[in-house]
């Protein structure tokens, strides 16, 4: 199939042209984002191959749609950005990457709770500087703490073992609570609960109209003083403007984020020699106990082979049979 891949790096190139090595599709990489003014480059394509941060939304698909678009195969698990009832009123099939590595997002959202506790980021800068003390990198055990986990699906399952090998009580809320995480000793709680007794409250639930703002200031203001969020899922799910005014009260005590509500216009991309034009943003990166990474969690060797094969799959499979092997319905928006 002519599938027009959009939003691409070096690397997606690198691993995508990897999983073609026999050249059976034809892929053209476009740097640009998928939206209704780039929509026009898709033309010529039958499949458009899209990441998290391309628009899908109802007159991007109006426009695949009249282009002759017939299938939209998102390179990541997360759907949020696509319009699916649109989408389905339209015959154009979505597929995704349900899983590829859920250990690589664990990882980098432990990575995320160490680096915070132990100021892994201030003791970098310190050391390199010649300023060895150790005033002000205090940090706690995790040993004994209580971590809330949001979302106990493939990637929260994962955090759930992690924590439980640290010696961590784990307290979980998932509408669907996953037997495996019972077993590994996780305690399904009401949220609430959750955010009044966990030390660290970490996210990975997927961005709905459910999840929208989840974290917002009367959540907040349910956690333990001085508790740590991170936040590894969906920019959306927390309400920035209410985690900065918890920032400055103190009621929040640590900040990690590898995904920001208004990420796509900076994301992905070296602004190093540019103004930053977003001031909610531009606060958060002046708070010492914030650390932001740019959604870079997926980003693994393992995660990215998987990532080029389950696309292909995808595309091949709704070649042959007019059905992508791993399809997003419309009816997932409500489960
Ligand atoms: P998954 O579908 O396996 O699990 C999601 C879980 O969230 C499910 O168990 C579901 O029941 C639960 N859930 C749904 N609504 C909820 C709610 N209101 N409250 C609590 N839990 C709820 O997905 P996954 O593979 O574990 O991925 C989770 C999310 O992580 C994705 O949706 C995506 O947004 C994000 N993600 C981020 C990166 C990254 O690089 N930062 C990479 C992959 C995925």
């Amino acid at each position: 199939m002519h599938v027009c891949v959009y939003s691409t790096q070096p690397y997606d190139r690198r691993f995508l042209d990897g999983a073609n090595a026999a050249g059976h599709h034809q892929l053209r990489y476009l740097e640009s984002r998928l939206d209704a003014t780039t929509v026009v480059t898709a033309a010529g394509a039958e499949a458009v191959c899209v990441f998290v941060n391309d628009r899908v939304d109802t007159e991007v698909l109006s426009r695949l749609a009249d282009l002759g678009v017939r299938l939209v195969a998102l390179r990541c698990a997360g759907f949020n950005n696509v319009d699916l009832a649109t989408a389905e009123r339209l015959g154009i099939s979505v597929a995704r990457v349900p899983e590829y590595s859920p250990h690589a997002i664990a990882e980098h959202t432990v990575a995320l709770m160490l680096t915070l506790n132990r100021k892994i980021h201030r003791a970098y800068a310190r050391v390199r500087e010649g300023n060895f003390a150790l005033e002000g990198l205090l940090g706690f055990d995790l040993h004994g703490r209580t971590v809330g986990v949001v979302g106990t699906g493939k990637i929260g399952a994962c955090v759930v073992a992690i924590m439980r090998g640290f010696g961590c009580t784990v307290l979980a809320f998932d509408p669907h609570p996953d037997p495996a995480c019972l077993a590994a000793g996780a305690r399904y709680v009401a949220l609430p609960e959750l955010l009044a007794g966990s030390d660290i409250v970490t996210l990975h639930c997927p961005l709905t109209p459910q999840t929208r703002h989840l974290v917002d200031a009367p959540a907040i203001a349910k956690m333990r003083p001085g508790a740590m969020l991170i936040n590894t899922s969906r920019g959306g799910v927390i309400d920035t403007p209410a985690v900065i005014q918890a920032l400055k009260s103190g009621q929040l005590g640590s900040l990690g984020l590898d995904v920001y509500e208004e990420e796509g216009d900076l994301f992905f991309r070296d602004l190093s020699a540019q103004v930053i034009r977003d001031d909610v943003f531009a606060r958060l990166q002046t708070f010492p106990n914030v650390v932001v990474t740019a959604h870079q969690a997926f980003f693994t060797a393992d995660a990215l082979s998987a990532i080029a094969a389950t696309t292909l799959h995808n595309v091949s499979t709704f070649e042959t049979s007019g059905r992508p092997a791993h399809p997003v319905t419309v009816d997932r928006l409500v489960s």
